[in-house]
């Protein structure tokens, strides 16, 4: 009982943690824009801004709101203890009983999504002039975002759960072991089998913009043939860019987008940036920290995943890999939140590092411009709550990287 109580409250004071720092971040919102950023925004699009920050955090709350009554009915009303039954009724094999518990599981997700993602897509974002999605595209894009994630997570749970029939005694290791080697495969992969399934990439067009880029990715030891261009315009007019994959899998994509909206030095040092990225070994980086954390996770699974009291907290009286798993899962809430606090302090270092690679090749002062230029195309937070930016953020904001380039 104690531990069922102690899961409420762990669900109850996530939505509460969240609630606050979206409270804040609205307060901070209010004030005015920072000196150096003076410009970014005329009276007209600052209010436009303002009034988009407001529509996007009251959305955050309502989902929040949707997402946490979910978990509420199925974890404390006996929800998971019902799919668990139904999943037994249907089989006895103890593999294909937590794969129909997880597929239920994912299945009433999804759908409590769904709507939201409708209303994100066609409201909020057409509304501002983000949306370009058409209703078919989101269609194909949405059932084929539910079969990829099926897939992967559907092979990779049945391997684990089949592992741990096999071996218990080891099961975290070797399990841990085969997850990794498929995240590795598929991060390998990523740009080759998953991304064309979502989007058109093709090789940088010949023209003054390739030449520029020639240029600079020959002085700093790039390959040019990594250099792609993402068709992003045909589901929303932001503008982006990534580093992604590694060995000769790895790869720069710039957004048309961005291509749209900035210069050719502008675009220039956004890849100076990415570069950045890759000559800091950001990506290798934060895959052997997933790696560890991922290890440290299925050991501390692996000791109470037979556990009844585990089991009994979600009203089932059988344990059993599913619902342990399930239970574990919301008991490292807490943990869970940490982590992503540290990594993103070290995200917003690595951000730090490959903004400072673009300054050290004299770029600081395109890409102080080609950043404003977007954030204020997207009309981003130029005032988010110091709290917030240090527990949400991923990159710092963009008063802390203009001044960066002009101190
Ligand atoms: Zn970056």
């Amino acid at each position: 009982m104690a531990l069922y109580w102690t899961i409420i409250v762990i669900v109850l004071a996530e939505f509460a943690y969240s609630i606050v720092l979206s409270v804040l971040n609205r307060k901070a919102s209010h004030q005015p824009i920072p000196e150096l950023l003076r410009g970014i925004y005329d009276e007209a699009e600052y209010a436009r801004q303002q009034a988009y920050s407001r529509e996007n955090s009251r959305f955050g709350v309502v989902s929040n709101i949707v997402n946490t009554t979910l978990l509420l009915c199925l974890f404390a009303l006996g929800g998971f203890a019902w799919m668990d039954g139904y999943a037994r009724e249907l089989s006895n094999n103890p593999v294909l009983i937590a794969l129909l518990f997880f597929f239920m599981f994912y299945v009433l997700d999804w759908l409590v999504g769904l709507p939201f993602s409708v209303y994100d897509t066609f409201h909020i974002e057409a509304k501002y002039g983000f949306n370009r999605s058409t209703p078919r595209l989101f269609v194909m894009d949405t059932i084929k975002g539910f079969f990829v994630s099926l897939l992967i997570y559907g092979i990779l749970m049945g391997l684990v759960v089949w592992i741990y029939g096999l071996i218990p005694e080891f099961f975290w290791l070797v399990a841990w072991a085969i997850v990794s080697v498929i995240t590795l495969i598929l991060q390998f992969l990523y740009s080759d089998v998953i991304v064309p399934l979502f989007n058109k990439q093709t090789p940088l067009a010949e023209g003054e913009l390739r030449s520029a880029i020639e240029s600079f990715a020959q002085k700093v030891g790039f390959k040019l043939q990594n250099i792609y261009v993402i068709d992003g315009s045909k589901r929303s007019s932001k503008a982006n860019a990534y580093f992604t994959g590694f060995g000769s899998r790895k790869r720069i994509v710039l957004y048309d987008t961005l291509m749209e909206q900035l210069t050719t030095d502008e675009i220039v040092a956004v890849l100076a940036h990415e570069i950045g990225h890759y000559k800091h070994r950001h990506i290798l980086k934060d895959m052997s920290s997933a790696l560890i954390l991922n290890l440290i996770m299925f050991y501390l699974f692996s000791l109470v995943i037979d556990s009844k009291d585990i089991a009994a907290a979600a009203g089932c009286d059988v344990p059993s890999f599913h619902i342990n798993m399930t239970v574990f899962m919301l008991l490292f809430t807490p943990i869970q939140i940490i982590i992503s606090l540290i990594s993103n302090i070290l995200s917003r270092k690595h951000e730090w590092e490959a903004d400072e690679f673009a300054c050290q090749h004299g770029l600081g002062k395109y890409l102080s411009s080609a950043l404003k230029k977007m954030s204020a195309q997207s009309l981003s937070n130029l005032t988010p709550h110091p709290v917030v930016v240090y527990t949400q953020y991923s990159h710092p904001t963009l008063l802390q990287r203009v001044e960066h380039f002009e101190g």
